[in-house]
């Protein structure tokens, strides 16, 4: 941690930046918190929900439309972008934050959940790394830690994420335990290796829902001493009540002063019970893949925008909604879109769903700093009549 330009050592003239922790919990109601991380490209609100893009872009909207939306930070993805267009390449055209004209903060994920979601390419795990076939051209490719801290040093990433190992739902309790020990090994070996200037490096856990097995990762993980933990390896298929008990444990086993991180959540039920478990950071596809079924989400449930019923219906997706979709158009022009297969009705339904779920996130934050949590929480459940409709 000699690294001047790391947000906790600042140079010793900046005076102002010395007391000015990455991480500050401003407000706690329960076991929920609100507070601001800092980064070398601003500073983010929590708890919040991140936006992913993927592949350097928010699905269809321009980075100009996801900033009016309320997104205060994007994720990246090191898998994706290291094979296109390659992060030497993005290095070379001075970083992801120019390349995709996103001058907020990011965060790249290490690659780990894509290599071990594809796990028909996977050729071999072993303590160093794992050896995969590219899902782009079949290559054959080897991740280790060494390479998962190049890559985000070269995109220029704000949260640069280690290398876990992710095992599927349901897996032995021996695969498990393997995972959690190679996880923990591969965490300790990049957490000193070089970062792109002022990046952070967050840490994660892997466990699946042993509680035994969840614990020691965890403990492992926050042993380490990362700028941030994350929550891996769960809503990947487990039940989702031994989900939220698994995310509770873990939440209250990490170091209170760190952003903890849930990975892959973004349903606003999932939404609402991470952030009482303590989570202040979580991110999802859900709002673009939602988008691209041709559905919203509202306060009530899912509107499948396909169906008959819409045709001659005149209010917006959601009434008193202020994005670009509800402020304009009919449920009928957009179901109308979405039937003929148009562009724009994409990109609506994408901007109504982002701006939907940074407001669930924002209300929350709210309701903590209120401490008011609990009874937000109830609110909105009580709303949501139709969860899958
Ligand atoms: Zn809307």
């Amino acid at each position: 941690m000699d690294d001047p330009s790391h947000p906790r050592n600042p140079s010793p003239g900046r005076v102002t930046e010395v007391s000015r922790p990455v991480f500050e919990v401003r407000a706690v109601d329960g076991a929920a918190r609100s507070g601001v991380l800092r980064t070398a490209h601003g500073e983010v609100r929590t708890p919040v929900f991140m936006p992913v893009g993927t592949k350097a872009t928010v699905k269809t909207l321009d980075p100009g439309e996801v900033r009016a939306l309320g997104a205060q930070i994007l994720l990246g993805n090191t898998y994706h972008l290291h094979f296109r267009p390659g992060d030497e390449l993005v290095r070379e055209l001075g970083g992801l934050h120019r390349f995709m004209a996103w001058d907020g903060p990011i965060l790249t994920d290490s690659g780990g959940f894509q290599v071990f979601s594809l796990r028909d390419t996977i050729a071999r795990v072993d303590d160093d790394g794992v050896t995969f076939r590219s899902v782009y051209d079949g290559a054959a490719t080897r991740f280790t830690p060494d390479l998962a801290a190049r890559i985000q040093k070269n995109l220029g990433s704000d949260i640069a994420m280690c290398l876990d190992q992710v095992p599927p739902a349901g897996v032995s309790r021996r695969t498990l335990e393997v995972a959690v020990r190679r996880t923990t090994l591969w965490a300790a070996r990049q957490r000193d290796l070089p970062r792109a200037p002022g990046q952070l490096r967050f840490g994660i856990a892997q466990g699946g829902t042993d509680p035994e097995l969840r614990r020691r990762s965890t403990e492992e993980i926050a042993e380490l001493g990362f700028d941030g933990n994350a929550i891996g390896g769960l809503a990947i298929g487990e039940d989702r009540d031994t989900m939220f008990e698994t995310t509770d444990a873990a939440a209250a086993l990490l170091p209170a002063d760190r952003p903890r991180y849930f990975m892959g959540i973004g349903d606003p039920e999932g939404i609402l019970e991470v952030i009482e478990a303590g989570i202040d950071m979580f991110d999802c596809v859900l709002p673009t893949r939602t988008a691209r079924t041709g559905s919203a989400l509202t306060a009530n449930g899912r509107l499948n925008l396909r169906n008959a019923r819409f045709a001659r219906d005149q209010r917006p997706l959601e009434e008193g909604c202020d994005c670009p979709a509800c402020t304009r158009f009919s449920r009928a022009y957009i179901r109308h879109l979405v039937n003929q297969s148009e562009v724009l009705g994409l990109r609506l339904l994408s901007l109504h769903n982002l701006r939907f779920l940074v407001n669930l996130a924002d209300g929350a934050r709210d309701a903590i700093e209120r401490g008011t949590f609990a009874g937000y929480k109830r609110d909105r459940l009580e709303r949501l009549t139709w969860p899958d409709s």
